[in-house]
């Protein structure tokens, strides 16, 4: 049943970037010739085999594992294992591991990279099976130096790095080759952060400051035209042409970035972000670009600052632990969750009776993405209205969505559920004034509830008998536009951070 809804659902949504194959592959090639050294600079010195093993960073541009092992060797092995742990379940709660759509996501991103690699010579080799299974024979049967990955920082990936060095010393016992982890996925490098990550401040707004006094950017990687890179992660590189060059949406980001319908309200680099098929650094430089050819403002550096709150989950994963999937977070905060059944189901399959959380909840089904707003929203209502034990919220998320990332994902959610790291972060959203602010004509809710389109649009999030009876009372206010109503300002949106200073001020204010 699901699935028929989401294919249904799915024929009405807008595709990401909006570009025919051949526009898509134009703007690819353009990009990557520009990072792209004509080859006279960069000595090749190295000898024998080396493993590339593709993880989440499935590009060629600024990818340092792939840069390292050309350098350091003759010939270079690329290979994605296709891990059957990816396709179990989630950890407390069962769901699969990962949603459907993700696969699809992930099976394209491969086919791209293969064909980028292709064109100059490498090939992908796709293997099913575990990592530390696959690595080391292949190691043993080419006689492979070394194995050049990303590092990852949560425990099922540290896990695998781990098992993957033993094998290799089981398996090669007289020169066994060297599993060699590179940092990569942050904009700020790990090794360039004023501190080290047990000492990261608890509060983001710490964190920023000082990375952004501090720190610098690097610069992205540039690949040799020598070594046959091209190609690949065209999708991604179309889409930041797009919202950047050709609509020259970011320009407007800080004001439209709150929004929940269409293609073009945020940027949706985040699926290309997690899987690595987009670099964040190259994300930054094309800012500075942008910045430097149209316009600096608000819009242009505020991609960055939503790119450092990204850093920071991921530098916090390595500073919690596994804390952070734990039910009371890095704080340790003891709730008594429920885990009904009943209302998680109607949560998941949006049938709440609030038609800003199904619709959203539709969306995710339907398309594996939901927007930052909605994230926020639903988030808010499955841990406070609802008192479900959040894990079951980050879980079903780790199942659906195409830009899962275990850091951002579980940081995000052990945040909304007020486990985070912050002791400051304790919010509530309140679905009335959400509703008025950010879809006060109930262009969304209509969307991916097509019965409430032919209501007036002021009963769209309040149907009343014309839609399914509100599963449980909203904690604070009920069902009707009452006071919520006029709280608030206009559509800004209250990010994470801005979220924390205004509490500052008001902290009994619903959002
Ligand atoms: C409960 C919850 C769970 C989330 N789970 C994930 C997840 O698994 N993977 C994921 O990438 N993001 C997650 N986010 C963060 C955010 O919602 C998405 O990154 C964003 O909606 C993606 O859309 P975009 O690329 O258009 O974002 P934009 O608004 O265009 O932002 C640009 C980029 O900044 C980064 N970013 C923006 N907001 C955040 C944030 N709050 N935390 C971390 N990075 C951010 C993303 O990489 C994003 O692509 C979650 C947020 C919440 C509230």
């Amino acid at each position: 049943m699901h699935s028929s809804n989401a294919a249904r659902a799915a024929q009405t949504v807008h595709p990401v970037p909006g570009f025919g194959s051949d526009e898509m592959e134009r703007v690819a090639d353009q990009t990557l010739k520009r990072y792209t050294f004509d080859g006279s600079s960069v000595r090749k010195l190295g000898r024998g085999v080396s493993i590339v093993w593709f993880r989440n960073d499935l590009r060629i541009l600024d990818n340092e594992v792939l840069f390292k092992a050309w350098v350091s060797s003759e010939a270079v092995l690329p290979v994605y294992c296709v891990d059957p742990r990816i396709f179990g379940t989630t950890h407390y709660f069962g769901f699969p591991k990962t949603g459907a759509l993700r696969a699809q996501f992930v099976i394209e991103c491969l086919t791209d990279l293969k064909r980028s690699l292709m064109k100059r010579g490498l090939n992908l080799l796709i293997q099913p099976g575990k990592p530390e299974q696959i690595l080391p024979s292949l190691a043993k049967a080419f006689g492979v130096h070394t194995i050049y990955a990303q590092k990852e920082t949560c425990s099922e990936e540290l896990n695998v790095e781990r098992r993957v060095s033993e094998n290799l010393k089981k398996v090669m016992l007289t020169s066994p080759a060297k599993l060699e982890l590179i940092w990569g996925s942050t904009m700020y490098h790990i090794d360039d952060l004023p501190f080290s990550c047990t000492s990261l401040p608890d509060i983001y707004t710490q964190f920023r400051k000082s990375v952004e006094s501090k720190s610098v950017i690097r610069s992205c990687v540039k690949v040799s035209k020598g070594m046959a890179f091209a190609g690949g992660e065209s999708t991604a590189l179309s889409r930041v042409h797009e919202y950047f060059w050709k609509k020259d949406l970011l320009r407007t980001y800080k004001v439209t970035r709150n929004g929940m319908l269409g293609p073009d309200y945020s940027t949706k680099f985040s699926p290309w972000l997690a899987s690595g098929s987009l670099s964040p650094c190259f994300v930054y430089e094309e800012v500075k670009r942008y910045e430097k050819q149209r316009e600096e403002n608000d819009s242009t550096y505020w991609v960055l600052f939503e790119l450092i709150w990204r850093d920071y989950f991921r530098f916090l994963s390595i500073k919690q632990g596994n804390s952070l999937f734990h039910t009371g977070g890095p704080r340790k905060v003891q709730t008594n969750w429920s885990q009904n059944q009943t209302l998680f189901d109607a949560w998941r399959d949006g049938q709440t009776g609030y038609p800003l959380v199904d619709a959203n909840m539709k969306e995710l089904l339907a398309t594996g993405f939901m927007s930052n707003r909605g994230r926020q929203i639903v988030c808010s209502f499955l841990v406070r209205d609802m008192g479900i034990d959040w894990r079951m919220g980050a879980e079903w998320f780790e199942t659906c969505l195409l830009d899962y990332d275990p850091c951002s994902n579980y940081g995000n959610w052990t945040y909304g559920a007020g486990v985070g790291n912050d002791p400051r972060e304790d919010r509530y959203f309140s679905i009335p004034k959400q509703a008025q602010n950010y879809d006060p004509d109930g262009e969304f809710v209509a969307y991916w509830l097509p019965q409430l389109r032919a209501l007036p649009k002021e009963k769209r999030h309040f149907p009343g008998m014309l839609y399914v009876k509100p599963i449980v009372a909203l904690k604070f206010g009920n069902t009707k536009s009452t006071n919520n109503w006029t709280m608030g300002s206009g559509s800004r949106r209250t990010s994470t951070e801005e979220n924390s200073k205004w509490k500052r001020h008001d902290r009994n204010r619903m959002q």
